[in-house]
C-alpha cells in the first residue's frame, strides 16, 4: 500500500485550547480509515484543516507527495479531495439526476447556466452514478421530497461526480437511524473497494466503526492516542479508559449477547 494523504505534526489552537495537537498519520490507497474520539476531541478541526477550511497553526498535509497545507478549499477539492454530506451539496428545487449532472458539468469545468442543453448533458453518466448509490429509480424526483437517508446517498453520488481520490466524511451518518447508518457505510465501503478511493471518516456509532473500518485512529483532547486495527483498538486500555467515561465505545451486555 502507498500513502495518498499524509499528515505530519498537524496542530491547531484556539486561544489556549489545543484543539489538534501534533497529529501525524497517513491514509493509504484504498483504505477506509476511521477517526473516533469523544465530543470536542478535535476531529472536525482536523477535517477542516485537511479540506482547507481552517489554517493549521503548524504542521503539514501532503496529497500524493505534494504539499496542500493552507491551499484554498476549492483548490484542494480540484486536486481530488472530495467531501460529502454538506447540506448545501444538493439543490432542493432540482431533480435528483439534475443535481448529479450539475456536479458533473462543474467537474468538467462547464457552466450550467450558459448551456441551454444542460438538461441533457451528462444525464447518462448521472444515472450511472445514481445506480452506484442505489437511487436510479428516484432520478426524476425533486430533491425537496427525498427522505433523509436518500439525500445522504445523493450527496455521495454528487461527491463521486468529481471523481475524488480521497473522500473525507465528517459524521456522514449524523441524524440517521441505526439501520440507515449501517447501510450508508456499507455503500461507502463498497465504493472504496470498487473504485480504489481512500476514505477518512468520523462516526460515533461504534457498531458502524467496527463493522466497516480497515483501521481506526483515536483522538482525545487533540492528541492521537491510538492507531491500529479493530482488534488493537478494542483491546487498547487507554482507549477503553477514554470511552468508559462516556460509556459509548464498548457495551459489555451487547458484547456478551454477540459472543
Ligand atoms: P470534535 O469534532 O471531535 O467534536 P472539534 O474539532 O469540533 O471536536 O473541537 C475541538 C475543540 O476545539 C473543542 O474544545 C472546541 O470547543 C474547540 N473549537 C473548535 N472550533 C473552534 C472555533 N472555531 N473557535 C474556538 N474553539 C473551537
Ligand atoms: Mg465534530
Amino acid at each position: 500500500m502507498s500513502a495518498v494523504l499524509t499528515v505530519e505534526n498537524l496542530s491547531r489552537s484556539f486561544g489556549a485550547i489545543k484543539a489538534v495537537d501534533n497529529v501525524s498519520f497517513a491514509l493509504q490507497q484504498g483504505e477506509l480509515l476511521a477517526m473516533i474520539g469523544p465530543n470536542g476531541a478535535g476531529k472536525s478541526t482536523c477535517f477542516n484543516m485537511l479540506m482547507g477550511q481552517l489554517k493549521p497553526t503548524s504542521g503539514k498535509v501532503t496529497l500524493n507527495g505534494k504539499v496542500i497545507t493552507g491551499l484554498a478549499p476549492r483548490v484542494i477539492w480540484r486536486k481530488g479531495v472530495g467531501r460529502t454530506f454538506q447540506i448545501t451539496a444538493t439543490y432542493a428545487s432540482m431533480t435528483v439526476v439534475e443535481n448529479v449532472q450539475m456536479a458533473l458539468i462543474s467537474h468538467h469545468r462547464r457552466i450550467y447556466s450558459l448551456l441551454p442543453y444542460a438538461h441533457r448533458l451528462y444525464r447518462d453518466r448521472g444515472l450511472e452514478l445514481l445506480a452506484t448509490v442505489g437511487m436510479a429509480d428516484q432520478a426524476d424526483r425533486h430533491c425537496a421530497v427525498l427522505a433523509y437517508g436518500d439525500l445522504k446517498r445523493l450527496e455521495l453520488a454528487v461527491a463521486l461526480a468529481h471523481d475524488p481520490k480521497v473522500l473525507l466524511m465528517d459524521e456522514p451518518t449524523a441524524g440517521m437511524a441505526p439501520r440507515e447508518r449501517i447501510a450508508l457505510m456499507q455503500l461507502t465501503a463498497d465504493i472504496v473497494r470498487e473504485r480504489g478511493v481512500s476514505c477518512l471518516f468520523t462516526e460515533h456509532d461504534m457498531d458502524v466503526v467496527f463493522a466497516h473500518s480497515h483501521r481506526i485512529m483515536v483522538l482525545n483532547r487533540g492528541q492521537l492516542i491510538a492507531n491500529g486495527s479493530v482488534q488493537d483498538i478494542r483491546n487498547n486500555p487507554q482507549v477503553q479508559e477514554v470511552y468508559l467515561g462516556g460509556g459509548t465505545l464498548f457495551n459489555p451486555a451487547k458484547e456478551r449477547a454477540d459472543a
